[in-house]
């Protein structure tokens, strides 16, 4: 739909990057419209994962399944920002923005080794951010350590009167303290996201974790975010509500890709928009209209955004306990193969890819995706702190303690 679209104007967080001499390399891949888990239903194509060529996993690989295709056989970086984790992660940048809207940030810094960090709604200017969900996006930073996010978030954050929902409180954050006793902080452990689905893996890394703040003297305890198990219900219906009208304005008119019919203004649009979109954009315009249209807004998109608000509840009580960061798994996995992950339909993918992200950005709290170790194929698993709004400070200094 943008192809060929030349934006007249920066998006706040480039221009503030400019400004400080920031070096800009490019624009990276990414599913269409930032709508995807896995970086593989981008216009360019899907986006492989640089850890599929390294050594150890190519060694794995070989030994498990003699005579694949080699040329099919390859990870997905994860999504839906993974052309910019792939970049950090092969090295070719310093840090890159991704966009977080459900966990498009954190997934892929999962997959690809990186420290991937959601702000808090409100702290980074959403201007000249493509929407998907407004009141959820929010731009995300992939870097390969907490000290590099921390350089780039003192550049970001703060207010921008072309963004009404940027709080007016100044950070500045270039230097991260250095935390030396963590017994004085309590770790929640959210029992809800301990599910079936979660390998054996990631969930012995995570308890690993909680061990480590332990025996260091915080105070690890099992917290309930009760409603946790209607999450990506209610995400699924908002996002494409949201979705429905944002992607409006894309009708041949104002932006990118106009169809060159004339029957009718009506029949341009819509040509326009079917040869414009791919079918995960088309269906969530369409799963949004049928929630929004007049008999059903009240069942479904009123009751969504009361269950968000539940939601945002959960998190509120359980920070109001005393507990000063949530840690849980980031993603139910290692990175799979590219084969693997378009076998699944995509909603389920959405699903699973986002079974741990999204109820964050519902809430609007910062989180965090922290690499921690390598899986027995030899790939990065990651895990995530989540912490009070506007305590983004306080959610990395315990990340940078941690990694
Ligand atoms: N996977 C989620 C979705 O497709 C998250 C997207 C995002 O954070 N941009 O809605």
């Amino acid at each position: 739909m943008l192809k060929g679209y030349v934006p007249p104007y920066n998006a706040t967080v480039v221009q503030k990057l400019l400004d400080q001499g920031v070096l800009l390399m490019g624009k990276t891949n990414l599913d269409e419209f930032a709508m995807g888990s896995g970086s593989t239903d981008g216009v360019f194509g899907p986006v492989k994962n640089p850890w599929s060529f390294s050594r150890q996993y190519r060694e794995r690989r070989k030994q498990k399944s003699r005579g694949e295709d080699e040329d099919s056989d390859w990870l997905i970086t994860g999504g839906s920002s993974g052309g910019s984790a792939a970049a950090v992660a092969a090295f070719t940048c310093f840090a890159a923005l991704g966009s977080d809207t459900g966990g498009s940030t954190r997934n892929p810094a999962a997959h690809c080794g990186l420290l991937g960090f959601k702000p808090s709604y409100g702290l980074v200017s959403r201007h000249g951010l493509i929407p998907l969900v407004n009141s959820m996006d929010v731009p995300g930073i992939l870097t390969r350590c907490v000290d590099d996010t921390a350089i780039v978030l003192g550049i970001l954050a703060g207010h921008d009167p072309k963004d009404s929902t940027t709080v007016q409180n100044p950070v500045k954050l270039f230097m991260l303290p250095s935390l030396t006793d963590v017994s004085k902080l309590c770790i929640g452990i959210p029992k809800e996201y301990l599910v079936p689905e979660l390998s054996s893996e990631v969930q012995s890394l995570w308890s690993k974790a909680a061990d480590l703040f332990e025996s260091e003297g915080a105070k690890v305890i099992e917290v309930s975010l009760p409603h946790t198990c209607y999450s990506i219900v209610c995400y699924h219906v908002l996002c494409t509500s949201e979705v429905a009208s944002n992607m409006a304005r894309f009708d041949g008119l104002e932006y990118g890709h106009r169809c060159n019919i004339d029957v009718s203004t009506e029949a341009m649009y819509a040509a326009t928009r079917r040869e414009g979109f791919n079918d995960v954009v088309r269906g969530r315009i369409l799963s949004g209209n049928f929630f929004l249209l007049k008999e059903n807004y009240e069942n479904y998109f009123i009751r969504a955004q009361k269950v968000r608000r539940l939601i945002a509840n959960d998190f509120a009580n359980v920070f109001n306990s005393g507990v000063d960061v949530l840690l849980t798994p980031t993603t139910l996995s290692d990175a799979v193969p590219y084969l693997e992950f378009v076998k699944e339909d995509n909603r389920t993918r959405s699903a699973q890819g986002d079974i741990f992200t999204q109820a964050v950005n519902m809430a609007g709290l910062p989180a965090v995706s922290v690499p921690v170790a390598l899986s027995s194929q030899g790939l990065p698993i990651g895990l995530q702190f989540i912490g009070r709004a506007f305590c983004d400070q306080q959610l990395l200094t315990i990340a940078k303690w941690f990694e």
